[in-house]
Order: structure tokens, then sequence, then C-alpha cells
């Protein structure tokens, strides 16, 4: 089918390019490739040749009704894939059977022989020429359905050509007619008749299922094969069938409810290798390279399937790697990132961005992310050099087996792909979009398969395979309309009309033949329906779902379902009356457990219906045993009560003061190891999120290619880098006040990182990292016009200066608090002043964020804690000064636009009473987290918004505080609110 279709794509692509062509626009679709070959296919069994075509067309075919151009292009086509096959030497499959039936007719039959002939119920030209060579003078029998039900009359065309051809009819009666249950015999006489008033006999043994779903639906036929089987000990697994038309979505769906059932379920067409892991893997690889290895494709690559393991194979990291590595995507980009992949780590907080150091673990798995990378890439260089598809297919088994750990399914799809070989014979180069073409078409070909019926489990086919078959129990699920019948579809390089009016000239012109008119096979649903329903011999469980999960829309039941039903009640049936039926089960969205339990499909079902009965009855006792079963079900019930029903901080809020907590607290005590502001600062904003970033360390990691644009923290430290390597410089050239050609060198220094971060990739869309570069240029030309203006005064004396991490603890700054304790403080300082004189200095520190409502000198409830700590900082820098300056004050420097380049300050004005505030801030929180008390201090509107624990919370955390901010363990805590 695959080789059809390139060459026909070949005889497209050739005559493209014609004004005169009238499907240039869609000549190089694959859709149409294919349409192309079902429609020549069509005529060549039609016994149509090209040239009867071009007889017909100018014989009279064509009318103001029929599109002449349309009609020569597609000639012009079919005779193009004439002109390629011939060429080629080759047969196509309808050729093919010509051939064979020549051969035949040269050959004679014996005479002897007996044909036995089966599974038709109508016939296309060739067919019946086929018939007539086969049969000739032999004897034969055909064994042929039919029926007085009106359900047949899609085969009476095909009975009468039998007839005609000297075949005589003997009568079989009904099959599995002697086993039937009466009101099943009754149905499948009476499918699709006009209602007359004749009924069935007992009823029972039809029922019809409305389930909310397909899944669900299929829940319920797993329901009612369990009853049916408990029901009656001599029915086994084997004895149901359930039949469908078209065997998506039912095949998925079904394996997985009837395997957490516990039924066994032989599933007579198995799925395409194109769904199973390595069928995927092998079109994943495909697509790698066609898209230039996204970074988010890679990954699901690596964490998707199976890797064969080796050193550093640890795809879950790798995807955290190549995320700080800011990698999205393109070969180029891998290349030039992958030795630096791992040495990047996500920056500590504003106080301390240094990466932590490479360990070796880490560098293993680098190494094994390096490893696999070179090998996808090298895949993807192969596959793009490849010219032929034995070559293409050589790249896509050779990574496979490369990557993949070994399997049996490794195994099925390589050989299935080195087919792609067979279409070298085509002489055709295989450009990427052949070959992904050509395997998707491989890989999504369902395996041949037989109908066995000696599995033990319940048959699930299509109608077309279990026709003729017998199941004392049958479900024939997905009857919605467009699901059952399938609509006919019209050939859409043919239509209906057109081959109507083809087969009247072709007629008269007395060349034989005839164009099947595709919109008649409507009737062929009926017949469908009719022997899918004739397949059981006991009960029939006739279902649909009523709702689209996806769309979340009504579904119409198909009418057949109708029909069913005037066919065994003989009244006309609606919709609305269908609840009416006796076997009519309506299956309530809303519930998932039965009302009997001992009907529970899966434990999940039995389990959730004694839950519901235990609150319903309020006896917890029916649903304890489910603590035996599970550790998480006791472990929900535990964090449901503590964190909703307790009216004090639980664990589950935060609060660790538990006698198992309390040790491991010890060295995350503030008085422990010096501690950063901005980490105070998170405490005094919530000591949960203080708990979850500086206890638990966790960290939100943003995917590269789902940012934008550059994100704030990394604005952040471009700016400051700039503003640092600025002063230096100026400093070096001992150049203050800033000299004429500051701007300049701002500029270029400026121009220096941007191009250097960009590297990193971290930069979001092309545009809006044009439009962030715009606004950094801008914002640091002002701050240089404003620092100038008061270069007078004051001039930078240190700048990014540490302080508290390189020297002996001992060393760093602190504040004592009572009964001899102490916190030190560690971190940087943007920048240091000393005016003219020297004696007097103030900390300046930058601020590229959106601008707080601050006032001056405010500790904000303990919020608010930079500034203050940063004057403590300072004088402990400045500490071997002579003269020592005097620190005036600290402020924020807003430095940009959108901030007004705004200032808030802190002064050292009357200090005594600001350090005993300060202390009495430190004393809470440094009691707090030795007492283990990091409860949640929720406010959606000032802090949850912006913090990157939102998720963990969830829901109703101010609901919950509002419950429970009365316990007097966080009394002190919340009472430094007071504290402006
Ligand atoms: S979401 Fe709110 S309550 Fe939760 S940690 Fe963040 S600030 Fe605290």
């Amino acid at each position: 089918g695959q080789a059809a279709a390139l060459l026909a794509r070949e005889a497209a692509l050739e005559v493209a390019g014609e004004g005169s062509f009238y499907f240039g626009p869609i000549a190089d679709r694959a859709g149409f490739h294919q349409a192309l070959v079902r429609t020549i296919t069509d005529m060549k069994e039609a016994l149509l040749r090209a040239d009867t075509f071009d007889q017909a067309i100018h014989g009279g075919a064509v009318d103001k009704e029929m599109h002449a151009r349309k009609l020569l292009s597609l000639l012009g086509l079919w005779r193009g894939y004439e002109r390629r096959l011939s060429e080629l030497g080759r047969l196509d499959g309808t050729d093919l059977v010509t051939f064979a039936i020549g051969g035949l007719m040269q050959a004679g039959t014996d005479e002897a022989s007996l044909a036995v002939l089966y599974g038709f119920y109508d016939l296309n030209e060739q067919q019946k020429w086929l018939l007539n060579a086969f049969c000739g003078d032999s004897d034969s029998l055909v064994l042929f359905p039919t029926d007085a039900c009106p359900a047949f009359a899609w085969t009476e065309k095909t009975r009468q050509w039998f007839e005609s051809a000297g075949f005589q009819a003997e009568h079989y009666g009904h099959a599995g007619a002697g086993r039937r249950a009466p009101e099943l015999q009754h149905l499948v006489r009476r499918l699709f008749a006009r209602p007359d008033g004749s009924a069935a006999p007992a009823a029972g043994a039809v029922g019809i299922l409305s389930a909310p779903g397909v899944a669900r639906e299929a829940r319920e036929i797993a329901r009612e094969v369990l009853a049916a089987v408990d029901a009656d000990e001599s029915l086994r697994f084997s004895d149901i069938a359930i039949v469908v038309r078209t065997v998506e979505p039912y095949r998925r769906v079904l394996t997985e409810v009837f395997e957490t059932a516990g039924i066994p379920l032989h599933v007579v067409h198995p799925p395409p290798l194109g769904e199973t892991p390595t069928g995927k893997a092998a079109l994943l690889l495909r697509e790698l390279v066609q898209r230039d290895f996204p970074r988010a494709k890679v990954m699901e690559f690596a964490t998707g399937f199976d890797l064969a393991e080796g050193e550093g194979t640890a795809p879950v990291a790798w995807d955290q790697m190549t995320m700080e590595a800011g990698i999205v995507g393109g070969s180029k980009e891998w290349t030039e990132r992958l030795p630096r992949v791992g040495a990047c780590r996500q920056p500590g907080d504003e106080d301390t961005p240094e990466p932590e150091p490479l360990t070796e673990r880490r560098e293993a798995v680098a190494n094994g992310l390096r490893r696999f990378m070179r090998r996808l890439l090298a895949f993807g260089e192969e596959l793009r050099a490849a010219s032929t598809f034995t070559s293409a297919a050589a790249a896509i088994t050779g990574c496979l087996r490369d990557l993949l750990a070994p399997s049996a399914e490794r195994d099925t799809v390589t050989r299935a792909v080195d087919a792609l070989t067979d279409l070298d014979v085509l002489g055709q180069t295989a450009d990427g979009t052949t070959v992904g073409r050509a395997l998707e078409a491989l890989l999504g070909n369902e395996p041949d398969t037989a109908f066995v019926t000696d599995s033990n489990g319940v048959v699930f086919a299509d109608v077309m395979a279990a026709r003729g078959t017998s199941f004392r129990l049958v479900f024939v699920p997905g009857l919605v309309e467009k699901s059952f019948p399938v609509p006919a579809r019209q050939d859409p390089l043919l239509l209906d009309h057109e081959r109507f009016r083809l087969n009247n000239v072709l007629t008269g012109l007395g060349t034989g033949g005839e164009l099947p008119e595709k919109g008649a096979r409507i009737a062929e649903e009926k017949l469908l329906y009719r022997l899918a329903c004739g397949i059981a011999t006991e009960r029939l469980v006739v279902s649909y779902p009523r709702l689209d999960p996806t769309t979340g829309r009504d579904l119409m039941p198909s009418h057949f379902v109708l029909r069913t039903v005037e066919a065994l009640t003989g009244e006309r049936a609606t919709l609305q009356a269908l609840e009416a039926f006796p076997g009519y089960v309506r299956v309530p969205l809303s519930r998932l457990p039965p009302e009997d339990l001992g009907r529970s499909v899966d434990r999940l079902e039995f389990d959730l219906g004694q839950v519901e009965r235990a609150l319903r009855g309020n006896h917890a006792g029916t649903a304890l045993y489910l603590k035996q079963l599970s550790k998480h079900f006791e472990r929900g019930v535990r964090a449901e009560r503590n964190r909703w029903g307790a009216t004090q901080f639980t664990a589950w809020d935060g609060m660790l003061d538990l006698p198992s907590c309390l040790p491991l607290l010890g060295e995350h005590a503030l008085e422990h190891e010096p501690v950063s502001p901005s980490a105070l600062e998170t405490f005094g904003t919530c000591p949960y999120r203080y708990l979850l970033s500086q206890v638990f360390r966790l960290s939100v990691q943003e995917e590269p290619e789902r940012a934008i644009t550059i994100s704030p923290a990394d604005r952040g430290e471009l700016i400051h880098t700039i503003l640092e390597r600025f002063h230096e410089g100026l400093r070096e050239g001992n150049s203050w006040p800033p000299p004429l050609d500051a701007e300049e060198r701002l500029s270029k220094l400026t121009e220096t990182e941007l191009d250097r971060f960009a590297q990193t990739g971290a930069v979001g869309f092309p545009l809006f990292w044009e439009l962030a570069k715009q606004t950094i240029r801008e914002d640091l030309r002002t701050v240089l016009r404003l620092e100038q203006a008061e270069a007078g005064v004051w001039r930078p004396e240190l700048l990014e200066q540490k302080y508290g991490r390189d020297e002996q603890a001992t060393g760093a700054p602190s504040i004592e608090l009572a009964e001899g304790r102490a916190v030190r403080f560690s971190g940087r300082i943007d920048r240091v002043d000393l005016d003219t004189t020297k004696q007097r200095a103030r900390v300046v520190d930058y601020k590229t964020g959106r601008k707080q409502s601050l006032k001056p000198d405010s500790f904000a409830g303990g919020t608010s804690l930079q500034l203050p700590l940063y004057l403590i900082a300072a004088k402990h820098l400045l500490a071997d000064r002579k003269p020592q300056p005097e620190l005036e004050r600290a402020f924020f420097w807003y430095v940009s636009a959108k901030a007004e380049f705004g200032r808030v300050e802190f002064t050292a004005g009357d200090w005594p009473s600001k350090l005993e505030t300060l202390k009495r801030i430190l004393g809470t929180f440094a009691d707090c987290v030795r007492g283990g008390s990091f409860f949640a201090v929720p406010d959606e509107a000032k802090k949850c918004g912006y913090c990157d624990f939102a998720l963990v919370c969830g829901a109703g955390k101010e609901q919950v505080f509002q419950r429970k901010e009365r316990d007097p363990r966080a009394a002190a805590y919340l009472g430094l609110s007071d504290i402006a």
C-alpha cells in the first residue's frame, strides 16, 4: 500500500506544476496520494482501464455537473501511475489478481475439484470474473448469507448475480436458529422490518444499556460479564463475545477495565506496532530529527521508554540538568551546551547566588546524558544523510538497538522498520518526509490475526471478524450515530453522481464494468448490525455512551437501537420512549459504586462503596478495614483530620514540634550558622515558606521552553553584574566622577553581558528578548545619569561585597539575643559608598523587581529586615577603617523606569530603639525555628500570589489559618505584625 502511495505521489508531483492540473494545491498531501490509490484501485476492480476511462470522459460522461478538468487530471494521474509501474516492471495488488485470473483461465480447472466459497456477501467486478474463472466447470459450493429479514437487502444483488451465473440456490435455514433463544430469533428475523404489532415471545434476552461515557460503558459490560458467569456455572468467559463496528476506542478501554476486573480478554485485533512503547519510540526518533531535537521531546524519549542500562543513565536527573542548562532545543544548542550540563545549578537566594559544587554522582549522571545525546545527535546526522530507505531503516534500527533495553518487542519493531528497505525498489530518494510517512504507515498497520475461538477469555472482535460465529452472551457496544452505522463516505476524487454518470456512459459504450457508488454502502451497515445481533444465542446486550468525555457534548444513540426495540415490541419506538423498554438500564453519571456491592467490578468500586455507606450511616467502623489494606488510606485520613478537623496547628500545617522532629531541627537553628537577611525575611513573611525553601531546600525549576521572556531573577542578576563590572572598571582606572565616555563604556559592557547571557538560552521568545534588552539598556543609561548627579558627594567604596561566609563564623556580623544566644549573618552587599570626606557611609541595594509599598525606617512586621541588617553588616566590613566612617543609611534603589528609579531607605537614627526591635523579631524567629513552629501564614493577595509553593499549600489555606490562628504557640510570631 505504501509503495502504491509513493508511486501516486510521484505521478502527482510530475504534473503538479501544470496550470491545468486540477489537484495542484494538494498534490503533495499524503492523504491525497492514499485517496488516489483507492480511486484507481476501485476503477481497476471495476475492470476499467485508463483508456476506457478516457473514452467515457470523451464519450459524454462530462456534462455540466461534472468537472472536465478534474476528470482529465484524474486520468493523467492514473496514466502516470501505470507508466511508473510499467517502467519498474511491477504489478500492484489489483494487477496481481488480474494476472492470477489470466493464469487460471489459461490453465483451466480440474473437473474433479470442488470449490467451497464462504464469507462473501458482495462482489466487485474483478471478484466476479475470478469466480467465473475459478468455478468454471468444477463443482462449486457458495455459502451465502441471505434471509427474508430486510437487513439482507444489501446482499440481494450478489445473490441475483450468483443465480445468473448458473448457481442453484439451496436454503439451509438460519445459522444458529435451533440454538437461539426465541426472543433473539424473533429479533434477527424482524430487524429493520416495518413494525406490525408482532412482539417477541418471552422478554429478558435483550438488554439495552445507556452509560455516561465509553469508559463507564466498558465497566458496566465487565460487571454484566461477572454477574452472568456468577449466575450460571456452565457459562465460561469464552462463551461471551464483545462485538464492535470499529475497534477503537473500545480496544484500549476494555483491555484496561477487564485487566483490573481480572477478566481474561481475547483481543482478536492487537494494536498496531506504532501503539506499542517501542513503536512509539521509533516514531518519536523520526520526529526528533524532523523538529531538530526539542528538549521536551528528547526528555519524552529519555523518560518515556525503557533505556539500555549504562553508567549515569538517570533520565529524571537529565531532565533537571537540561532545564538548568537552559537548553530549549536544536542540534547546535545541544552541541554547544552539553559540555556545561551538570555544572549549572539553581542559585540560592539573592544574598547567596553562588552555584553549589559538582558532586561525583552528578558528574557521572552528566556524562551519561552526554553519551545519550551524542548518540541521538549522531542518529540525526545519519538520518538526514540517508538517501535510500535502506540507509534510513539502518539509522533508525541502529539507534533503537543502541538506546533501548533489549526486548522481544524491540526486535519485532526493528524487523518491521527493516521492511522500509523494500521501498528502494521504487528508485525514489528517501527524504525526511517520505521516510516519515512510510514509517507511520508501516507501524500503523494492524498486525495480521486469525479469529480463534478456543481462548479462555471473553472474545473481543469487530463485526467483520466475528460474523458467522455464535456466542451465548454477546455485547454490542458503541451504538452511537456516526459510529454504528458508519456514515457512507463518498470518494472525494470521484463523487457518487460522477460514478453514476460514468456507469451510464460505460454501459452505453458496451465496455462493461460498474463503479460502485459509495453512498449505497449505508445498507451494508444494516446487514452488519443484523450479523452482530445474530451472533448471540442466549442473551444480547446493546449499549451506547451518552456523553463525549472530551467535549462533554451529548451523543445521539444510533437509530439501530430504536430498530431493535421495534423488532422486539412490534411497536414504533422513539428515543423518548426508550426508557420504557423492559431491558433498558440507564447508568447514572454521578455514582461509581453499585448499590449492591457484590456487583463491584474491582476493589476501587467496592472500597468506595464501603466508604460511602460508612459516611451515609455515620458508622466509620465499616470502612476501617481499609487501614489494613493501605497505609496511604490511614495517612490520608490522618492528614484530613489534622488539617481540617483540628483547631490548633499540627504537623500537617508545618508545626513540627514533635519529639521526633525537634532533634533534627538542631542544625537548622538560627544560632547554628550564619543566615542570610533574605532568608530571615522569608521567615517573617511565612514560616512555612521558610521551611520549604530553607530547611527542605525545595525550589522551582522553570522549563526553559515555557519561558516567554528572561526571568525576573536572571534579569536582576544580569543588571547587578553589569553595574558591578562598570563600577569596578571605573575604580581600577581611578575614574570617579564618571568620565565623559562613561556612557559608551557602560553601553559596551552591557552588550557584552547581554550576549554572554544569551548563550544560556534562557531568554524566551526572540521578540521578547529584544524588548527586554532594550529596556535594560535604557534603564542602565538612566541609572548612570542619576549616579552622575550625586557623584560629587558619594563614591562607591565596596562592590558586591560578601560577608559572613568566607571568614571564620565567629567573624560574621551578628546580633546578640537573650541568654547569650546570637544570630549571625552572611550574604552579599551590592555597594557601600563613602562620601568625599570618607567620614560618612551609606549602603546601596539595587532592586530590579516591582516596587514594594514600604515606608522609610520600616520593619513591616518582620518582613523587611534587609536594610537594617545591611547596616550592621556594612559596619562590620568597615570596622578596620581609620577613621571609622559613620553609617548613615541603607536604601533600596529600584533601578528601572517601571519602578520610577525610586528609593526606600532605612536610617541609622535612633539606632538603640531599632536594635531592640530587631532583637525582638529575630529572637521570636529563633524561638520558632528551635520549637519547630513553621506554620503557614497565608495572604492570598500579598504573599501567596507570588509564592513558589502556592500549589503545595493548595486551596483553602486561608480558611485553615483562620480556624487555627488562636493557637497560643503562634501568638508571639503573629504579635510581630504590630511592629511598624
Ligand atoms: S502559598 Fe502562602 S501560605 Fe503557602 S507557603 Fe506560600 S506564602 Fe506561605
